[in-house]
């Protein structure tokens, strides 16, 4: 038997766009209790793809909602595209991150050239507080890294890193000062071999 999931994502203008996340296939006869019903496996694969498409839409209509003049209603010049990286609990996912021209109407003189970014002034952090949340709760009850042990065996969330681990619970990650990014080291993502 095969088993096809499709998303289908309706925006506020009633336009419609269905995208196809996963196929299962399964013998069409099972033999033992272990073939029945969907497996953890397929699970995580399914809610990787949902999380990419839901995110992915949502911050490119974000994107052409920034491009938009506020102060004269132009459409913005596209100054180059560029890509970010997010880390959820339905898994790491990169995002465009287009960089515009700021509009003539807004330059303070006429040779000057400025450029926005809209989805960078979204994305304030590495993870989504919701992330932040999750295994800051699991830390208090175990340890941060066996926390981060459970939510891997369960979901396909980003790895765990040090500065998210460490961050004690109530205090999102992304409120503190953020050092520039072409600053920072590259993401960690091995589990710490100290606890947090
Ligand atoms: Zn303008």
């Amino acid at each position: 038997m095969q088993w096809t999931v499709r998303l289908e994502a309706r925006t506020s203008e009633g336009e419609v766009k269905t995208t196809e996340l996963v196929t299962f296939n399964r013998p069409g006869v099972v033999s033992t209790l272990a073939e029945i019903g969907l497996m953890l496996a397929e699970t995580k694969t399914l809610l990787a793809k949902l999380q990419a498409s839901m995110l992915c839409g949502q911050v490119a209509a974000y994107a052409a909602h920034h491009r938009v003049c506020a102060a004269c209603g132009v459409l913005q010049p596209l100054k180059d595209r560029r890509t970010r990286r997010l880390q959820t609990l339905f898994g790491t996912v990169e995002v465009e991150a287009p960089r515009f021209k700021l509009c003539r109407c807004r330059l303070t003189t006429p040779l000057a050239e400025a450029t926005v970014s809209p989805v960078c002034a979204l994305l304030t952090g590495r993870c989504t507080p919701e992330l932040e949340q999750v295994q800051a709760e699991l830390g208090a009850r175990t340890s941060f890294r066996d926390g981060a042990r459970i939510l891997e065996a369960l979901l396909p969330v980003s790895p765990a890193n040090h500065e998210s681990l460490r961050t004690p619970p109530g205090q999102s990650q992304s409120h503190l000062p953020q050092p520039h990014p072409a600053s920072r080291p590259a993401a960690k993502l091995t589990v710490p071999s100290a606890d947090g």
